[in-house]
């Protein structure tokens, strides 16, 4: 089965709309809780109420989850509030006790996406199941590791599989709980255009302070759908305190979203836009060939170092050009660290080009 073939968020079900949007608590905690939270998010119209049941925790003795107990509150949230219940699984004991009880969306956490034994054992369990499965990005920057959990869990027969974006651990600290690497669901939508792409500001945030802009992000880049933790007392919270909105915020947050469409049927702007993307396409025809120019000259010069025997790699000059580019780019506005990491990519291909010259027997020169 082709993961190109799972069907779009818009063929999950009758009246699906963009954006899809799943809020709730990290935990379910009591009864109380995740019945008041469930039923303030329903007035905000949200798709689905999310809860963890298991909680993966990073060291032992933090709060695991309520486990089944929680499981059995399920029932009655759902008949109260109207909404479909979504929750973590990292186990096939896990699918099968949250089917069990009616959950209506499944995920696959960060902890579970990077073990492939895990994911397996998951999609095995869910055979004969049709319901949204999504899967979060592994803990590493890893496209595949990510694009694999999602071909399991599709080739298992789950035709309304989709992703969540939830950032990426890193050693260094940022003002990210995990870092986004907008380029990974980038390249993910770009390989697979249709699949349906969550964004769980949350667990990338880590602070409430940064849900709006994250969501509002998301929204840009044409995600599909938010996955948003809300709590009725987010400061009580017994996990994630910190990155949890009232459903009031949360209120807030929705509406002040930009909400975006990805075409336009307005006539002047699509002219405009074809306009101005047949200059790019010049202007990238330039860059090419600019680059093939400049690669004619750097395998000539591997030519003279192979002549004299000079090494490929050149420290002083490759500093040189590193520090003479973000300067030049300073000057015209553009962002040093967007040359800078051209120039590394650039660099490399010139000595990639090089040693194939010089480790070559015929010389051309
Ligand atoms: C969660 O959604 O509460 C959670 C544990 O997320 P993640 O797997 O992204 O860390
Ligand atoms: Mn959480």
């Amino acid at each position: 089965m082709d993961l190109k073939d799972a069907l779009p968020i818009n063929k999950w079900g009758k009246n699906i709309k963009k954006p899809f949007v799943i809020a709730g608590p990290c935990s379910a905690e009591t009864p109380e809780q995740l019945l008041s939270t469930a039923l303030e998010l329903k007035k905000l119209n949200v798709d689905a109420l999310r809860a963890g049941i298991w909680k993966p925790r990073t060291r032992p003795n933090g709060f695991e989850g309520m486990g089944i107990e929680a499981l059995k509150w399920v029932k009655d949230v759902k008949a109260e509030s109207g909404l479909p219940f979504a929750t973590e699984v990292g186990s096939a004991l896990h699918v099968e006790v949250a089917l069990k009880y009616g959950c209506d969306i499944l995920w696959i956490g960060a902890r579970t996406t990077v073990n492939p034994f895990s994911v397996q054992e998951i999609a095995d369990s869910l055979k004969g199941v049709d319901i949204p499965v999504l899967v979060k990005n592994p803990m590493n920057p890893d496209i595949n590791l990510w694009i694999g959990a999602l071909e399991r869990i599709h080739n298992a027969g789950i035709s309304k599989v989709g992703a969540i974006h939830r950032g990426f651990s890193s050693f260094e600290k940022t003002k990210f709980r995990n870092t986004p690497n907008w380029q990974i669901p980038f390249e993910l939508k770009r390989q697979f255009p249709d699949l349906a792409l969550l964004c769980d500001p949350s667990h990338i945030g880590g602070t409430r302070d940064l849900i709006f802009d994250i969501s509002q992000r998301a929204l840009d880049f044409d995600y599909d759908g938010l996955i948003i933790e809300s709590h009725i007392n987010p400061d009580e919270a017994w996990s994630d305190a910190s990155q949890q909105v009232t459903p009031a915020r949360l209120a807030e947050i929705l509406s002040e979203l930009k909400y975006k469409t990805e075409s336009s049927d307005n006539v002047e702007f699509i002219s405009q836009l074809e306009q101005l993307r047949n200059k790019i396409n010049n202007i990238d025809k330039d860059l090419i060939d600019t680059l093939a120019q400049r690669m004619i000259i750097s395998e000539k010069i591997g030519e003279y170092k192979k002549v004299n025997s000079v090494t490929t790699y050149q420290n002083d000059r490759w500093i040189e050009i590193f520090n003479t580019r973000k300067e030049w780019a300073r000057k015209l506005n553009v962002s040093e660290e967007f040359v800078a990491d051209i120039f590394k990519l650039v660099h490399e291909e010139s000595v990639r080009k090089q040693e194939e010259i010089i480790n070559n027997e015929i010389t051309k020169a």
